[in-house]
């Protein structure tokens, strides 16, 4: 034990053996899309902190909302009945922006939590509805959906339950959408969409649909190598889910508040969710704050459970908190002032012409992008969809060279993704691609 590289922080998602090499990036300032380290090295942030600073790191307008809020009333619960004027404002806000699809929110403090607590209420709603059976939770291979037990048993990705006992048994996992790498030779898109909703469809058919209480699912997969969906995929998945009864919970921690361009990233593929998570970019990344919008029938069953035990038995003293709510509403106001879906569609633009030149390298086996998220596939061999041996982790050495050239970059494993603040201008994105393409070049010489 004595010979284990400590930090003083437990530092997440982090391969904690990097420590015997080299020191956490500790960041001491940001403006705009750049940050800079306590050494006073700049870096170009193109993940956006952890996909949540989508207004960069110096926005006045939420500072000053914040500092505001903390004056009026730094501490306040959503409680026992009791709330702050500035979370009962922003559920207002919300269901008005979600266009009445949604009757309440249920505010946590993080992503975790509010898919957490979706999937209780869901339970609880089975309960009260008189259908005890329906507990089951539909979820997706690669997805992830946050780290508390519930929430993590629904992850896709083996790093997630390795050594925690995990998953819990109460999902039903079916195939993830990524045409690139599962297509069988010669299959098209629609051929490929066709056979893994057929296969979906034969999971829930085994498990019974008259036990699956839901299906959580990200409108776009972002940590799980942020998988773009053939277009044939959510009109299938909506046929099959409704033909099932199954309703969709659009887990939208990512793709939520402009990332996707609208406000809501399920409005980007034409979904119906029953309810709706969110966190991260719902203040930008400047205050903690998740919530839950749920559905008419999500919201009746919960009050109607809530009044027969005598209380919801769920909550926490940060949700809601009023300053991050101030910071929530605050980032509503800015995001349509300043015409976040047309900013974005013009970043999604930049974003792809820039990317387009990657797949000259070999190595690169397919660019993805939509909305201000785009992801670059690195293959031993692109064509062929040969992979890299995982022993040579080409994506970490990507993803460090990166950032010696200044750029900070997602490796999920040898997918480089990016998700830069969605103030981005044509010029930074630019300046990002030219750096990934340095950092993938010099990474690959190095191994000759
Ligand atoms: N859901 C999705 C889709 C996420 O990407 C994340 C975090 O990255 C979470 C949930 C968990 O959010 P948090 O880290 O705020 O707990």
């Amino acid at each position: 034990m004595a010979e284990l590289a400590t930090e003083p922080i437990v530092y997440s998602f982090t391969d904690h053996r990097v420590y015997r090499e080299e020191s956490p990036l500790v960041i001491a300032e940001g403006e705009g899309i750049r940050i800079r380290d306590t050494a006073g090295k700049e870096y170009i942030d193109a993940l956006s902190g952890l996909w949540h600073a989508n207004l960069g790191f110096s926005d006045t307008e939420l500072i000053e909302a914040a500092t505001s809020a903390y004056r009026r009333l730094p501490a306040f619960p959503c409680a026992l009945g009791r709330g702050s004027a500035e979370a009962e404002a922003l559920a207002h806000e919300l269901l008005a922006a979600a266009e009445g699809r949604f009757s309440s929110v249920y505010f946590a403090a993080s992503g975790s939590e509010a898919v957490e607590s979706v999937l209780k209420f869901l339970w609880l709603a089975s309960n009260a509805d008189g259908t005890p059976d329906r507990k089951l939770v539909v979820t997706r291979d690669s997805g992830f959906h946050g780290t508390t037990l519930g929430a993590a048993s629904l992850a896709g990705i083996p790093n997630q339950h390795a050594g925690f006992d995990l998953p819990l048994p109460f999902t039903v996992r079916v195939p993830r959408a990524h045409y690139y790498r599962d297509h069988l030779d010669g299959e098209s898109r629609a051929e490929y969409v066709d056979r893994i909703v057929r296969t979906t469809r034969s999971r829930i058919e085994e498990a019974g649909p008259e036990n699956v209480a839901a299906m959580v699912a990200e409108p776009v997969m972002a940590a799980g190598g942020v998988l773009v969906p053939p277009e044939e995929y959510w009109p299938a998945m909506d046929r099959l889910l409704t033909d099932l009864g199954i309703p969709l919970v659009a887990d939208e921690v990512v793709c939520g508040f402009g990332r996707l361009g609208p406000l809501f990233g399920h409005r980007r593929f034409g979904l119906r969710p029953a309810a709706v998570t969110v966190a991260k970019g719902i203040t930008a990344g400047y205050a903690p704050l998740g919530a839950v919008l749920l559905g008419p029938d999500l919201t009746r069953s919960v009050a109607g459970a809530a009044e027969s035990y005598g209380v919801l038995g769920h909550g926490s003293t940060f949700g809601g908190h009023p300053v991050a709510a101030a910071v929530a509403r605050a980032n509503l106001r800015a995001l349509a002032e300043r015409g976040i879906e047309a900013r974005v569609a013009a970043l999604e633009a930049s974003l792809r012409a820039c990317l387009a030149g990657l797949p000259e390298l070999p190595v690169v086996g397919e660019v993805r992008c939509v909305g201000g998220l785009a992801a670059v596939e690195l293959m031993a061999d692109g064509a062929s969809r040969r992979p890299f041996d995982p022993e040579r982790r080409i994506g970490r050495r990507v993803a460090r060279k990166a950032r010696e050239l200044g750029l900070i970059v997602r490796d999920l494993g040898d997918v480089l993704a990016l998700c830069p603040p969605l103030i981005t201008d044509a010029g930074d994105v630019a300046e990002i691609v030219s750096r990934l393409r340095a950092a993938i070049t010099a990474t690959l010489k190095e191994e000759t």
